[in-house]
């Protein structure tokens, strides 16, 4: 039930905002939003901080200059404190996160549950609406996905992104079986570290691959079974010397060296998920090698809303730790932004609102 007069809706709200595609995070006094048709306000408690946000900031997802300002942050967790009109099916005080893309929900590919292959795409929280660096968001309804009651805010902030996303790796694109090898080519990355949990969840053996001895720990600690340093080490020598083919290698990387190399490691059937492209950047693969292999090079993008509760599912039952390992108020999210931009931060850190 939501109160027919919410209290001090025109209110003040703390927020950090960015007046111009790629320009610095500004702290900035807004009125707080007040929920239109399908819409929910959400009161924020939590939203993640990692390479996403810097890549939105950039304007990587999206950079119409008729969206500014704009208020950065697509991992929010909060609970809903306000409903425009038509919408049901949550209530005052629910737990929620952000569901990332604005999918349609009619569309053929909503309908089979592949939300984030929404034919009718209109934009991302944090890119096309305002996200969640800020005491309050309003959402369509459809993207607020409620998260169960126990879950702690922070930790969860994980969930809506970089878990749900390796929950789709494993569920749906990789294909591996109980007992298979996973190779991980940017395992300490903010997704790459959940990914580490993910697959072994899903039964498989997991080498993890990255450029930071420290990154490569904490793999190790979350039970990768090998790690590879290409800062130190060719990533060619060093499967040569493991010596085992990989039912899936999962790129966060797009570093075409590291893919021509991981390809060739492929078992039969094996399959190159990828997940970080960029424009233009493209591999020579032989199509001799993928027929006698029966090898596979498909694509992985987002998740599902139903992958999302899923995952949130995985964290309250304690199969999945959520990797937050800074958090932040409002004024100093610049500060820790610029240490993730670095590489200097393991998971994700989170604003605390
Ligand atoms: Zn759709």
């Amino acid at each position: 039930m939501f109160a027919e007069r919410p209290v001090d809706r025109m209110s003040a709200m703390d927020c950090l905002q960015i007046s111009e595609w790629g320009g610095d995070l500004e702290r900035a006094e807004r009125a707080r939003p007040d929920p239109g048709e399908g819409e929910v306000l959400i009161d924020v408690d939590a939203t993640s901080v990692g390479l996403t946000v810097a890549n939105v900031i950039e304007g990587d997802l999206g950079d119409d200059p008729a969206d500014l300002p704009r208020i950065p942050g697509h991992e929010i967790v909060g609970r809903v404190a306000d409903a425009g009109s038509g919408v049901t099916g949550l209530e005052e005080g629910d737990l929620v996160a952000a569901y990332f893309y604005l999918s349609c929900g009619r569309c053929d590919a909503c309908l089979r549950g592949a939300d984030s292959l929404c034919a009718n795409l209109d934009g991302f929280v944090s890119v096309d609406v305002d996200g969640g660096f800020a005491e309050y968001a309003a959402l369509p309804a459809r993207n607020a996905i409620e998260i169960p009651d126990t879950l702690n805010p922070v930790g969860a902030t994980v969930i809506p992104d970089a878990i749900a996303t390796s929950y789709h790796v494993m569920n749906q694109r990789a294909d591996v079986d109980p007992g298979g090898e996973v190779l991980i080519l940017g395992a300490g990355g903010g997704v790459g570290i959940h990914l580490v949990q993910m697959a072994q969840l899903f039964g498989a053996s997991v080498t993890a691959v990255d450029r930071t001895r420290s990154k490569l720990e904490c793999c190790r600690e979350l039970g990768a079974e090998r790690v590879v340093n290409t800062a130190t080490d060719s990533l060619e020598d060093a499967l040569e010397t493991i010596g085992t083919t990989y039912d899936a290698v999962v790129d966060f990387t797009g570093a075409t060296d590291l893919l021509e190399v991981a390809h060739s490691s492929l078992a039969a059937r094996g399959r190159l998920v990828n997940l970080t492209t960029f424009p233009g950047r493209s591999i020579d693969l032989s199509p001799r090698e993928q027929v006698f292999g029966e090898t596979a090079v498909v694509g992985s993008r987002y998740c599902s809303k139903y992958e999302l509760r899923r995952s949130a599912t995985l964290v309250a039952n304690g199969d999945i730790e959520p990797i937050v390992t800074e958090t932040a108020s409002l004024s100093e999210v610049p500060q820790l932004l610029d240490r993730i931009r670095a590489g200097d931060v393991i998971g994700r850190g989170a604003v605390v609102l």
